[in-house]
C-alpha cells in the first residue's frame, strides 16, 4: 500500500502542522472541535517533497487518494464533482508550516465548466450568480495556476464596469462575455485552452501549489527568514460555500476581540452577497460586524458563540474568516490575530484575569517592540491616510526615535530655544546635528535631519531624551539661508507647521492630531509580571537628573551609562569647557577645570538622588575635543573675546585639533591619559557628589567607567588616578563610599584581552556602538550612506548599529565576558550601546550571561519585557 498522502479534515489536528501545514492543521482542529467547516482534505507537505524528489511527478498513490477523499466530500455534501445536475465545487489553496508570502493564492470555484455552470445556474435559480462564479474561477485559475498577468483580467473587468458601476452591477450576459474574453487572454498568454475537465483542473491546481513552493518569491522569503527548503507545502482542497447566493448570504472577517484596543467584543466586517476576496480587495465597502446582529441575529449569535469557543480553545484572540450561504454559517479559517501594542497588553492581562492563560504565557504574548506604541504619543493611521490623500505627505526618513509630534519648523537651535521659552512648539530641522545644537534639541518637540544614521548624534540624543526624531531623510533639501526646505515637491518655510512620526520615519506638512499614551493599570500589572521572570537587570543611559527620574518611572534599576560630556552644553558652562580645551598649559587647564567641577558635582548629586539605592555608572570624558569647539567665524571671534585672546590664535588652535579620523583619534581614555587633570576633576566631582549625598542619607553606589580602553595599562593608569582621588575625598569628608572602577569594552582588542583587563576592572560594560564600528570597520557617522541599501538589498538582515550583529560582534561580547570572568569570577558585565534596548540583542545578552543591559529611559520597558521573554524561552511563541 502506498504512503498516506491525504488527510481528511476530520483526521487531522493542530499538532500536525509539520505534516499538514499551518492552514491544514488549523482547519482540521476547527473541524475536530465541532465548528461548522466546509468538508475537505489536505495533501501533506511530504507529498510536496516527494513531488520534487520524483522529478515533479505526483508520488505514487497520491492521485488515487485525492479521488477517494473527493468521494468523502461528495458524501458529506450530497454533491458530485463534475456532475452538471448538482456540481461539487472546491477551493484549492497552499499552506506551509509557516504562513509565507510568495506562495500560491487561493483558487475558488474549481470544478466549473460550461456544463456544471448550467447546472449551478439551474440549481440556484440564479444564472447571474453562476456566471459570476465562473468568471472568478477562470480569472483566478488563469492568473494563479496558468501564470497569466492578472492586470490583463482586471483591465477587461474595469472596461466592462465603466466609471460608475460596481462588479455586482454586471449582468449574467455581461459576465459571460467577460469570461469568454478571459479565456481568449489565457489562450494567447499561456498557449493552452482553458481546461474543461474538473479532474484535470484539480490536477493542474495541485501541481501549481507544489510548484509555487520553489517559486522565486517563496525561496527568497525562506532565505531571509531562515526557513528550511525541505519543509514543503500542504495543499488544501475544500468544498466551496457561497457568500454571493443572494441577500441571505454574506462573507466576512472578524476578530474575537478588537485588535486595535483590545476591547473584548467581536470586531470585524462583512459584505452581503459577496465572495471572500471582495472583503479583502476593497472593491466594496464592508459593513461593521455589529450590523450583522440586526440583519441576521441568529447567525450572528452562532458566530459569536463559535468565536468564543475558538478563542477558549486556542487561548488567544482569533482572526476568523466566515461565509454565510443562504442563512447557514460556515467557518473558513481561524488564526491568531495580529494586534497593536496597546491591544496586546490589554488582551494578555484580560486573558489572565479570565483564567484563560497564566502570567508567564501573558508575558510571552506581547512583542517587546510593540510596547513602543504605548510609551509615546501617536498619530492615528486614519489621520495619516487622510493627510496623504490631500497631498500632505512629505518624506520618510529613518525611524530614529519613536513618538509623534507636531510643531513649527525652526532651523536654528538658538531660535528653537527662544521660541520654546515663549511657549511655542517647534520642530528643529537640521541637515545633521552636532553637540553644540543640544540646547535646541532640548527645546524642540522633535528633531528632523536630512543626514545621519540610527546612531547619529541626532538619533542617539533624541532617544535618550525620549523625543521623536526622524533622521537621514535624504530627500529633504534644506536651504538655511532661504529658511526653507523642500520635499516631495513642496516647499516648507520657517514657521510652517509639520508633523512627524519617529516610529515610522514619516513626515507630513501641517499639524496632525496626536494622541498621548496612557500607561494604564494594565500596563503596570503586565510589567510587574515580566519582572518576576527576568534574570537580567535593566538600567538606563541617563545624563541628567530629569532623564534619571524618567528612567526610574519606567523601571530602571540604576544608570548604566552617564555620558558626562552631554552636560557640558548646559547653560554657559560650554565656555569653561572650551577654555579647558584650548588651554596651553596644565595651569590654564586646571583653572578652567576648576570652573567645571562644581557644576559636574551638582549634576552627579542629582543623579545619585534620583537613583537612591541603585548603582550609577559615570563615564569619564570620551568624545574628540574638537566636537566642543565653535566652527563659524562669528562664534570663534566671540569666544576669543571672552577668553581675552586673539581670534587668529584661537582659530589656529581649533585647526590644530582637527583630525583625519576623530573616531579613532584623540578621544576616550586617551584624553585622560594625556591630560590626567581632566579625569582627576571628574573623579573629584563624582566622589564629592557621592559624599554630599551620603551625608544627606542617600544610598549611593558610584561606578566609574573608563572609555575606549584597548590595553590593560590604559585602565591601570586611569584606575589608579580615580582610586587616588576617591581615597582623598573619603578622607576629607569622612564618608565611607563603596564604589567600583571598571571599563567600557568597545574595541576588539579589549574583548580579546579581557582576561588581562579584568585583573584591573571590577566591571565591564560593552559599548557596542563603538564595538560595532570598529569590528565592522564602518563609521557610525557615515554608514547612513550605504547601510540602508545593504539592508534593502538583503546583504545584511539588519542595520548592525540597531540590531546586534550576533554572528560577528556578538562573538566578541561572548568572548570578552568569558575571558573577563576567567580571571575575575564575579565580574559584573553589562552593555550600554544602543543595542541594550533592542529585543533580539537583549535576548542575546541574556543568553551569554550578562548581568545587565542599559538603554535609553524610554526603552527600559522594552528591555524588561525582552529580558523576561529571554528567561522564559520562546518555545511557546507562535512564529
Ligand atoms: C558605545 O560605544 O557603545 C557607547 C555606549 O558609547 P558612545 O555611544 O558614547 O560612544
Ligand atoms: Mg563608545
Amino acid at each position: 500500500m502506498s504512503k498516506k498522502w491525504v488527510y481528511l479534515f476530520s483526521e487531522g489536528d493542530a499538532s500536525m502542522r509539520d505534516l499538514l501545514g499551518g492552514k491544514g492543521a488549523g482547519v482540521a482542529e476547527m473541524t475536530r472541535s465541532g465548528v461548522p467547516v466546509p468538508p475537505g482534505f489536505t495533501i501533506t507537505t511530504e507529498a510536496c517533497n516527494s513531488y520534487y524528489d520524483n522529478n515533479k511527478q505526483f508520488p505514487e498513490g497520491l492521485w488515487e487518494q485525492v479521488l477517494e477523499a473527493l468521494k468523502d466530500i461528495e458524501a458529506k455534501t450530497g454533491k458530485k464533482f463534475g456532475d452538471p445536475s448538482n456540481p461539487l465545487l472546491v477551493s484549492v489553496r497552499s499552506g506551509a508550516k509557516f504562513s509565507m508570502p510568495g506562495m500560491m493564492d487561493t483558487v475558488l470555484n474549481l470544478g466549473l465548466n460550461p456544463e456544471t455552470l448550467a447546472g449551478l445556474a439551474k440549481l440556484t435559480d440564479n444564472p447571474r450568480f453562476a456566471a459570476d462564479a465562473y468568471r472568478r474561477f477562470v480569472q483566478l485559475f488563469g492568473k494563479i495556476v496558468l501564470g497569466v498577468d492578472g492586470e490583463k483580467f482586471e483591465h477587461v473587468l474595469n472596461e466592462a464596469k465603466g466609471d460608475t458601476r460596481q462588479d455586482t452591477d454586471l449582468s449574467a450576459d455581461e459576465l459571460t462575455a467577460i469570461t469568454e474574453e478571459f479565456k481568449q487572454i489565457i489562450k494567447q498568454s499561456a498557449g493552452v485552452d482553458f481546461p474543461t475537465d474538473p479532474f484535470e483542473q484539480l490536477r493542474y491546481a495541485i501541481g501549481a501549489v507544489f510548484s509555487s513552493w520553489m517559486g522565486r518569491r517563496a525561496i527568497d522569503y525562506r532565505r531571509l527568514n531562515k526557513i528550511a527548503d525541505n519543509l514543503g507545502t500542504g495543499v488544501n482542497v475544500q468544498s466551496m460555500v457561497f457568500g454571493n447566493m443572494g441577500n441571505d448570504s454574506a462573507t466576512g472577517v472578524a476578530f474575537s476581540r478588537n485588535p486595535s484596543t483590545g476591547d473584548p467584543h467581536i470586531y470585524g466586517e462583512y459584505l452581503v452577497n459577496a465572495q471572500g476576496e471582495d472583503v479583502v480587495a476593497g472593491v466594496r465597502t464592508p459593513r461593521p460586524i455589529a450590523e450583522l446582529s440586526q440583519e441576521m441575529p441568529e447567525v450572528y449569535a452562532e458566530f459569536d458563540a463559535i468565536a468564543r469557543k475558538l478563542e477558549a480553545h486556542y487561548k488567544d484572540v482569533q482572526d476568523m474568516e466566515f461565509t454565510i450561504e443562504r442563512g447557514k454559517l460556515w467557518m473558513l479559517q481561524t488564526r491568531t490575530g495580529k494586534r497593536t501594542g496597546a491591544a496586546a497588553v490589554k488582551i494578555a492581562v484580560d486573558l489572565v484575569k479570565e483564567g484563560v492563560i497564566d502570567e508567564a504565557t501573558a508575558v510571552q504574548r506581547v512583542e517587546p517592540a510593540a510596547l513602543d506604541q504605548l510609551l509615546h504619543p501617536t498619530i492615528a493611521t486614519a489621520e495619516k491616510d487622510a493627510a496623504r490623500k490631500v497631498g500632505k505627505f512629505l518624506t520618510t526618513g529613518l525611524p530614529a526615535s519613536p513618538g509623534a509630534a507636531t510643531g513649527t519648523v525652526v532651523f536654528d537651535p538658538d531660535e528653537a530655544e527662544q521660541l520654546a521659552k515663549d511657549g511655542k512648539k517647534v520642530i528643529l530641522v537640521r541637515t545633521e546635528t552636532a553637540p553644540e545644537d543640544f540646547h535646541g534639541m532640548v527645546a524642540a518637540q522633535a528633531i528632523l535631519t536630512a543626514r545621519g544614521g540610527m546612531t547619529s548624534h541626532a538619533a542617539v540624543v533624541a532617544r535618550g531624551m525620549g523625543k521623536p526624531c526622524v533622521a537621514g531623510a535624504g530627500e529633504l533639501k534644506i536651504d538655511y539661508k532661504a529658511g526653507e526646505f523642500t520635499a516631495n515637491g513642496q516647499t516648507i518655510k520657517h514657521g510652517d507647521a509639520i508633523s512627524l512620526d519617529g516610529g515610522t520615519g514619516e513626515v507630513f506638512a501641517g499639524a496632525l492630531t496626536t494622541s498621548q499614551p496612557t500607561l494604564t493599570g494594565d500596563f503596570a500589572a503586565f510589567m510587574e509580571w515580566a519582572d518576576e521572570f527576568r534574570k537580567l537587570s535593566v538600567r538606563a543611559n541617563a545624563d541628567t537628573p530629569h532623564d534619571a527620574r524618567v528612567a526610574r518611572e519606567f523601571g530602571a534599576q540604576g544608570i548604566g551609562l552617564c555620558r558626562t560630556e552631554h552636560m557640558f552644553f548646559e547653560g554657559d558652562r560650554i565656555d569653561a569647557v572650551r577654555e579647558m580645551i584650548v588651554a596651553e598649559t596644565v595651569e590654564e587647564r586646571r583653572t578652567a577645570l576648576a570652573k567645571i567641577e562644581p557644576l559636574q558635582q551638582g549634576d552627579f548629586e542629582g543623579l545619585f538622588e534620583a537613583m537612591d539605592g541603585f548603582p550609577v555608572t559615570i563615564r569619564t570624558l570620551d568624545p574628540p575635543l574638537h566636537e566642543f569647539l565653535p566652527h563659524g567665524d562669528d562664534e570663534i571671534e566671540d569666544l576669543a573675546h571672552k577668553m581675552g585672546i586673539a581670534p587668529s590664535k584661537l582659530k589656529a588652535k581649533i585647526e590644530g585639533l582637527r583630525e583625519a579620523n576623530p573616531m579613532l583619534g584623540f578621544r576616550g581614555c586617551r584624553l585622560g591619559i594625556i591630560y590626567p587633570e581632566i579625569t582627576e576633576m571628574q573623579a573629584r566631582a563624582i566622589f564629592k557628589a557621592a559624599a554630599a549625598c551620603k551625608a544627606r542619607g542617600i544610598d549611593v553606589h558610584p561606578e566609574v567607567m573608563i572609555p575606549l580602553v584597548g590595553d590593560v595599562n590604559e585602565l591601570k593608569v586611569q584606575g589608579e588616578l580615580v582610586r587616588k582621588v576617591a581615597g582623598e575625598v573619603i578622607e576629607e569628608t569622612g564618608q565611607q563610599i563603596s564604589y567600583m572602577v571598571g571599563t567600557m569594552i568597545e574595541l576588539p582588542r579589549a574583548a580579546l584581552t579581557a582576561n588581562k583587563i579584568a585583573e584591573v576592572a571590577e566591571f565591564f560594560s560593552f559599548g557596542t556602538n563603538d564595538l560595532t564600528q570598529t569590528t565592522l570597520g564602518m563609521s557610525r557617522d557615515d554608514a547612513g550612506r550605504f547601510l540602508p541599501l545593504y539592508v534593502e538589498r538583503k546583504l545584511l538582515k539588519d542595520d548592525p548599529f540597531q540590531v546586534l550583529d550576533q554572528e560577528g560582534v556578538g562573538q566578541l561580547v561572548q568572548m570578552g565576558t568569558d575571558r573577563g570572568r576567567s580571571t575575575r569570577a564575579n565580574l559584573k558585565v553589562g552593555i550600554c550601546g544602543e543595542h541594550g534596548g533592542e529585543p533580539s540583542s537583549v535576548m542575546f545578552c541574556h543568553k551569554v550571561g550578562l548581568n545587565y543591559v542599559s538603554c535609553s529611559p524610554y526603552r527600559v520597558p522594552i528591555a524588561r519585557l525582552s529580558a523576561a521573554q529571554a528567561a522564559l524561552g520562546d518555545a511557546s511563541r507562535d512564529k
